[in-house]
C-alpha cells in the first residue's frame, strides 16, 4: 500500500498527531529537503506555515532562532504551543513549549522562537541536551485555538542545522620582549640584544653553552588563560609577576595558567648548550566558555521576574571577567518540602529535578564538577520565592568543588528579611561564585566585592549605607578571580 518511505512516515506522523488532537483538516505538505528554508503549503485554507528557517550553521553559545511565517484565515487565532521533532544520530528527540501569539486574518506573519535546549529523547524520555552536533528538524506541530476548539497541525520540515564549538579569537601575545645571555665559561653578561618574533614565538640560538633570561609582559583586562609554551629539549622556567610563582616545562610542552593584573610580568629562564635552539611563547588564545544549567523552581516569579533575566544580568559580568556565557537549558517546578532548612530543600530539589529530566539514578548527581550523570548539563539553579535558613548556599564538598546553587526569597539568618528584586542578580552572581570556589570574604577584613559579607547588623547597615554591600556592588577580588578560573576549567571536561 505504501510505496515509498517518506509516504509512511508521512502516514505514521498522521496517524500518532490524530491520537492527540481534537480536530483536523485535510492538508498536503511540500518537503524541500536540501535547505533549511522550506515552503509548505497547507491547503485546508485556515493556517499554512509559509517558510521556516533556522541558520544552517549555529555557534554553540548563540540562541537557536527558529523562524516561522505563517499565514491564517482564521479570524482569531492563537498559538498556543509548538511541537519540535529532531533527530540527532537517529535518535528522535522531542520538544513543547507554550507560547503565546496572535494571528492576524490574512496577513504573513514571522514568528521568532529560541529553541529550548532541553529536549527528550523519544524512546525513553530522558533528557536530552541540544548542544554540539548535527540535527534534523523533521517536523513541527502547532497548537492553537481559534474559536473555542484547540487544534493541532503538523509540518513536515526536513531541515538541518548544525552546532558547532566557539572558535578560538583575539590571540594576545606577549609583548615587550628582552633577553641577557650569560656565557658559563667566563660568566660573561650580554644583556638587551635584539630579538625577533616570528608570528608568536621567539627562536633562540645558543652559540655557546649559556643561561638564557627571557622577559615578556601581556596587558590582561579581564581574567585569562595564558598559554605558555616551549618547544625545545631543554627545561624552561616562567616566573610569573617576579613571584616565587614558576611554571617548568620540559621538552616540548605547554601550560594554561590562569593569570589577571593590568601588566602579568613573565620572567623565561633556560640554559642552552652550544648549538642548540629552544623557542618559547606566551599567548592568550581566547574562547568563549559555554556551560549549560538547568533551573528548579519553586514559585520563585511570585515575588521576582523571570529568573533568565536575572541570569542575562549575571552573565553580563561572568562574560567580562571571564569570557564565560551560561546557556539556560530546562526549567522543572518543584515542591519545596515543609522545611526551613535550605540543604534538606535542595536535596529534595535535585531529586525531583533529576526525576523530572530521567537523569542517571533518577537524581541530578551533586558531585564535582560537569558530570556524566547530568546528561551534559554543568550546573543546576534552584530558586524559590519561600524564606529559608540562608539566602542561599551551594552544596558538595568544599575541596572538590560544586555544581549545584541555591537563591531563595528571604533568609531566617537575616531575621527573616526579604530580597529585592533589584539585589537578586548579586545573590545569584554569589552563590555561582561559590560554585566555582570563590570564599566567602568579611567586611573589615577584605576589600568590598560581591563575596563580602557583613558580619554584624551595624555593619549591614554601615556597607549599605557607604553602597559597599555585596547586594550593591558586582566586582570580584583579583584572588578570587584566579581562583574561579582555574575552577570554571574542570567544568570543560567531565569529571567523571
Ligand atoms: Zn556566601
Amino acid at each position: 500500500m505504501f510505496q515509498s518511505p517518506v509516504i509512511r512516515v508521512l502516514f505514521a506522523t498522521i496517524i500518532s498527531l490524530l491520537l492527540i488532537t481534537v480536530s483536523w483538516g485535510a492538508f498536503i505538505i511540500i518537503v524541500s529537503p536540501q535547505s533549511s528554508k522550506t515552503d509548505i503549503k497547507l491547503l485546508d485554507k485556515s493556517l499554512f506555515i509559509r517558510n521556516t528557517s533556522i541558520q544552517n550553521t549555529q555557534l554553540e553559545g548563540n540562541n537557536i532562532i527558529l523562524s516561522l511565517t505563517l499565514y491564517s484565515t482564521y479570524y482569531s487565532l492563537s498559538l498556543r504551543a509548538i511541537e519540535l521533532n529532531l533527530t540527532k544520530n537517529g535518535k528522535s528527540l522531542v520538544s513543547n513549549f507554550s507560547i503565546n501569539f496572535h494571528l492576524q486574518k490574512d496577513k504573513n506573519t514571522t514568528v521568532q522562537y529560541n529553541i529550548p535546549r532541553g529536549f527528550s529523547d523519544a524512546s525513553n524520555h530522558k533528557f536530552m541536551l541540544i548542544d554540539k552536533g548535527n540535527y534534523t528538524l523533521n517536523s513541527i506541530a502547532l497548537r492553537y485555538n481559534s474559536t473555542s476548539v484547540y487544534t493541532s497541525k503538523a509540518f513536515l520540515i526536513g531541515s538541518s542545522f548544525n552546532i558547532i564549538g566557539e572558535p578560538i579569537s583575539q590571540m594576545q601575545r606577549g609583548s615587550l620582549w628582552t633577553a641577557e645571555q650569560i656565557d658559563l665559561s667566563t660568566g660573561k653578561r650580554i644583556s638587551n640584544f635584539f630579538l625577533t618574533m616570528k608570528e608568536s614565538s621567539i627562536k633562540i640560538n645558543a652559540d655557546f653553552n649559556s643561561t638564557f633570561i627571557l622577559r615578556s609582559q601581556i596587558n590582561l583586562t579581564s581574567v585569562n588563560f595564558v598559554k605558555l609554551s616551549s618547544s625545545g629539549k631543554s627545561p624552561t622556567n616562567f616566573f610569573i609577576n617576579g613571584s616565587s610563582a614558576v611554571v617548568t616545562l620540559n621538552s616540548s610542552s605547554s601550560a594554561n595558567v590562569a593569570q589577571f593584573s593590568n601588566t602579568t610580568k613573565f620572567e623565561v629562564v633556560f640554559n642552552l648548550e652550544k648549538g642548540e635552539s629552544l623557542t618559547i611563547s606566551i599567548l592568550v588564545p581566547k574562547q568563549l566558555i559555554v556551560l549549560y544549567y538547568g533551573i528548579a523552581d519553586d514559585h520563585w516569579e511570585t515575588n521576582f521576574e523571570n529568573p533568565l533575566i536575572t541570569m542575562n544580568l549575571v552573565n553580563k559580568y561572568f562574560k567580562e571577567w571571564f569570557n564565560i556565557k551560561f546557556v539556560f537549558s530546562i526549567k522543572i517546578n518543584f515542591v519545596s518540602p515543609s522545611t526551613t532548612n535550605l540543604p534538606t530543600m535542595m536535596l529534595s530539589a535535585a531529586k525531583q529535578f533529576g526525576e523530572a529530566l530521567g537523569l542517571m539514578n533518577n537524581t541530578w548527581d551533586i558531585g564535582p564538577g560537569k558530570r556524566k550523570g547530568n546528561l551534559g548539563l554543568d550546573f543546576l539553579l534552584i530558586i524559590s520565592n519561600k524564606t529559608m535558613s540562608n539566602y542561599g548556599m551551594v552544596l558538595g564538598d568544599r575541596n572538590a568543588g560544586y555544581n549545584m546553587a541555591s537563591n531563595v526569597g528571604g533568609s531566617l539568618n537575616a531575621r527573616g528579611f526579604r530580597l529585592a528584586q533589584d539585589w537578586a542578580d548579586n545573590l545569584f552572581q554569589h552563590e555561582i561564585s561559590h560554585m566555582f570556589n570563590a570564599p566567602d570574604r568579611y567586611t573589615g577584613q577584605d576589600p568590598p566585592s560581591i563575596m563580602t559579607k557583613s558580619s554584624t547588623p551595624e555593619q549591614v547597615v554601615s556597607d549599605i549605607s557607604a553602597g559597599t554591600s555585596w547586594l550593591q556592588i558586582n566586582n570580584w577580588l583579583p584572588q578570587d578571580l584566579v581562583t574561579m578560573a582555574n575552577a570554571i576549567k574542570e567544568f570543560q571536561t567531565y569529571q567523571n
